[in-house]
């Protein structure tokens, strides 16, 4: 079985969830994964350089349109090539993006066949690719099993897939190859707006102290960014603490805020609502501070300490600053 991944990259880098996407590919499919990499000219060697060991093959496309991002003439190269290909791939995968959500049902509809969108894991059973989605909010997972299609698409989101390499490190092979796309796309690139300078991609720190409404105030959450500071870690919180404006949307984990996977995440004063454990429950170490004993938080967290956050997080913060000297 043949697995595509559609490498997302912006300025000359790889997305992180590229890595994941590949290595969850090529656990899919025994390594034989091949990385597609739609680019500007000039742009697509450096790209596939990053790729090199992870998948094993990379099939590059360099064409005016791809130098900004532009889901239709994505689209249109990538249905190009998956019917010219002399092994067609049984599944397209994608991250769950701007981009992704642009380009792959348009690549559905091009190629006719069954697409499914934000999906947190992938996997074989049978012959039969089965995607699993959250839905109700968290409250449940639903399996797709796409049976009997030919080929499948499916985005990922961002942050639920393990990103360990998997693929044999191999060479990777390159195949430059060309597409013929239409000049008039129906759509085009006007502008890239930077996030404003100053905002956090909470989703890329390695250690977060994640405040919840347990801190009462925002003038509190001082509380949690001398521990952050302490450890070198970024602030993060749960959606009460944005809703009171205590802290920008950006900082928030959970459904509706961002997946989080950090090494560790410190949970202060947050309960642990589905809604919340959902996107931070696949952190490498939890440690919980609650005063409830019974607070969700706890059934996830590898370590838990009940008791009062005002009281917990300045003695961590002391004994981080202690042991730095
Ligand atoms: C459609 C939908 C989407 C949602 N999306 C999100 C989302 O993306 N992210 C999110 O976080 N939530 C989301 N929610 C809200 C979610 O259901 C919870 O309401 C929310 O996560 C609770 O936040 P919290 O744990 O900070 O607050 P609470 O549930 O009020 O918990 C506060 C905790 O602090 C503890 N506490 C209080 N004082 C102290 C103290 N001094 N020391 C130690 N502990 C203390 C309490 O024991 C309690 O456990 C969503 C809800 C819906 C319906």
């Amino acid at each position: 079985m043949s697995v595509w991944v559609v490498c997302e990259h912006r300025n000359g880098a790889l997305r992180e969830v590229t890595y994941e996407l590949l290595a969850h590919g090529a656990a899919l499919c025994m390594g034989a994964v091949t990385a597609v990499i739609l680019a500007g000219p000039g742009e697509g060697e450096a790209l596939a350089a990053l790729i090199n060991g992870k998948a094993e093959r990379t099939l590059l496309v360099e064409d005016p349109s791809m130098s900004a991002f532009n889901g239709t003439a994505q689209a249109l190269a990538l249905a190009s090539l998956a019917e010219g290909a002399q092994e067609p791939p049984k599944a397209i995968l994608g991250a769950h993006s701007a981009a992704g959500m642009d380009w792959a049902p348009t690549l559905a509809g091009k190629l006719s066949c069954p697409a499914v969108t934000d999906a947190v894991a992938l996997s074989m059973e049978g012959d039969s690719l089965t995607a699993t989605r959250v839905v109700y909010g968290g409250k449940l997972q639903s399996k797709i099993k796409l049976g009997g299609a030919k080929m499948v698409i499916a985005t990922i989101r961002p942050g639920s897939l393990e990103d360990e390499p998997k693929a044999a490190s191999v060479e990777t092979s390159i195949e430059a190859t060309s597409v013929s796309l239409p000049s008039e796309l129906g759509k085009r690139f006007i502008a890239w707006v930077e996030e404003a300078a100053g905002d956090v991609d909470i989703s890329q720190a390695d250690i977060l102290v994640s405040v919840g409404r347990g801190i009462q105030d925002k003038e509190n959450i001082d509380v949690a960014e001398a521990l952050a500071e302490a450890l070198g870690a970024t602030v993060s919180c749960s959606r009460p603490v944005v809703d009171m404006n205590w802290l920008p949307k950006e900082r928030q984990v959970g459904i509706s805020g961002k997946t989080v996977k950090p090494k560790v995440y410190i949970a202060l004063g947050i309960s642990g609502a589905f809604q919340h454990a959902t996107a931070m429950k696949d952190s490498a170490m939890i440690i919980a501070v609650n005063k409830d004993p019974k607070a969700p938080i706890f059934q996830i967290a590898h370590y838990g300490i009940v008791g009062d956050l005002f009281k917990v997080a300045p003695a961590l913060t002391a004994a981080v600053r202690a042991a730095k000297g």
